[in-house]
């Protein structure tokens, strides 16, 4: 390829940052997720949701809506935040790309009146392992003795408004949890005294069930991401897709599927993929790919909708021949130009490291 080629194929934009979701058991992963799908589709009524199979996508505009004056929407040229909608640390350490983590940012959940639990602690060590930056969601603030929620307000007004014994038993239940931080080696404090989130990690007081502190935590999630990881989040858009198997699951009418999560280039609906196989890597053509369709057409017989094409960062089914032996967790390569024997050794050298890290976990 001659250079003037090469600067014409390659397009850097932008994408969506990656966001993962850990934590104990209970402690309101799911919940929380729930909420932020929740408080964003209402803010998108006017149709600015963009529906992704496997994860979530808010964009920009929604994350400035919900965080009201926290954000303001010219300080980032990042499309928004793209969240995995399986949470916990199996899915984290499953989903992989190009050697490290799936995601780019994490939350980790942390019941603040339990703190640190025994999964609180795997959880940060995965974390810390695989150097993902993270912020810490202290959740359930609403559970503590005499709260008087303030549903979807930013933490700052709600905690103004409680009664003084509130205030200082959440203060002191914080406090416990930054202390715990601290003694697994993470220099945390609430987020609004953190100046340099590289060195401290941030906590977010926040209840999955009012919705307080939601806007500060997608604020906090959306700093850290243009602030730390623009660059990385420079990709060439019109490229070769280059995604990860979240699920392989069968759909009527299309066989076995796989649930994708693409985070490179491109996928079009007629092209060649490589996908790692429990053997070997398989080579297949795309038959269709399928986005849910939005909630108000939705017909039985339909749950999809096929689209030509879907750039990174976004969540997409896949359906094609030869599935069978596809795998959570596994590469998935659009060949495109390429010779079709380099992007299989690139697929297999990934799962090489896939099965080592797989492995090591015991
Ligand atoms: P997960 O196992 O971490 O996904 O936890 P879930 O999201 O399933 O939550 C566990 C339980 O805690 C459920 O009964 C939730 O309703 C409850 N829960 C989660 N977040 C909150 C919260 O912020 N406040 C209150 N009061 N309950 C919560």
């Amino acid at each position: 390829m001659s250079d003037t080629d090469s600067h014409e194929a390659e397009t850097p934009s932008l994408r969506t940052p990656i966001v993962a979701v850990l934590g104990h058991v209970d402690h309101g992963k799911t919940s929380l997720l729930d909420k932020i799908r929740g408080s964003t589709v209402i803010e998108g009524e006017a149709g600015a949701i963009t529906q992704h199979i496997g994860a979530t996508a808010v964009p920009l505009d929604i994350v400035s809506k919900v965080a009201g004056k926290l954000v303001n929407p010219d300080d980032f040229d990042l499309p928004g935040l793209l969240f995995i909608d399986t949470p916990g640390h199996h899915s984290f350490t499953t989903l992989r790309s190009r050697g490290g983590a799936l995601a780019d940012i994490a939350i980790l959940v942390v019941d603040v009146n339990d703190g640190f639990q025994p999964q609180t602690e795997e959880a940060i060590n995965i974390l810390a392992q695989s150097q993902t930056p993270f912020v810490v969601a202290a959740n359930k603030i609403d559970t503590t003795p005499g709260w008087n929620p303030n549903p979807d307000s930013p933490i700052q007004g709600t905690y103004d408004a409680q009664s003084e014994r509130a205030r200082s038993m959440l203060d002191q239940n914080l406090y416990e949890l930054i202390g715990e931080l601290s003694d697994a080696g993470f220099s945390a404090d609430l987020y609004w005294r953190v100046q340099n989130f590289q060195n401290n990690v941030g906590v977010v007081p926040v209840s999955a069930e009012t919705g307080e502190g939601v806007p500060d935590l997608l604020t906090v999630l959306m700093g850290l991401a243009q602030r730390y990881m623009r660059e990385d989040m420079e990709i060439d858009v019109t490229g070769p897709g280059a995604g990860t198997v979240l699920e392989v699951k069968e759909e009527k009418g299309f066989g076995t599927t796989l649930d994708v999560v693409l985070y490179d280039g491109t996928v079009g609906a007629d092209e060649t993929v490589v996908v790692g196989g429990k053997n070997e890597p398989i080579v297949t053509d795309v038959r269709a790919l399928l986005k849910p369709r939005p909630l108000a057409e939705i017909r039985t017989e339909d749950r999809f909708e096929k689209v030509d094409s879907i750039g990174a960062a976004a969540g997409v089914k896949i359906a094609a021949p030869d599935l069978g032996d596809a795998m959570a967790g596994a590469p998935v390569r659009v060949v495109r130009d390429r010779e079709i024997d380099d992007v299989i050794e690139e697929v297999e050298a990934e799962l090489a490291e896939v099965e080592v890290s797989t492995a090591e976990e015991g």
